[in-house]
């Protein structure tokens, strides 16, 4: 199964993650970004959403809360050098900081510090 599989927004209308219109100062492209933002907030696969964003040179629509300019600009940064969070470091137990194995989700326990908290 794709990430694409797992996302929040797979049954979402895709009208609300592809506004008419790139101008986000404008009041409904705004109030559309805050609602596409909510869907994503929770999505389990932002990671692999962004990533691939990132990657494949996305330029429209809302990608995990994110409007194009804000991609333009991870993308420049990485381009210099400068990690993103979201992308570039692993998720880590929130308990011991060991690594996950992929694809854990940030802020869990590793099976090591749940079976300690249990
Ligand atoms: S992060 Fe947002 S846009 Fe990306 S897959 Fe999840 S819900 Fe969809």
């Amino acid at each position: 199964m794709g990430w694409q599989q797992r996302a929040a927004c797979r049954d979402a209308d895709p009208d609300l993650f592809f506004p008419t219109s790139d101008d986000f100062t404008a009041v409904e492209n705004a109030r559309q970004l805050v609602e596409a933002a909510k869907v994503c907030h929770y999505c389990p696969v932002r990671r692999d959403c962004l990533t691939y964003a990132i990657e494949s040179g996305q330029d429209f629509g809302i990608w995990v809360g994110h409007t194009p300019r804000d991609l333009q600009t991870i993308r420049r940064e990485r381009g210099t050098g400068i990690s993103h969070p979201d992308i570039d470091v692993e998720p880590m137990c929130s308990g011991c900081s060991l690594l996950f194995a992929m694809p854990a989700v940030d802020g869990q326990l590793c099976p090591l510090c749940e079976e300690r908290a249990a």
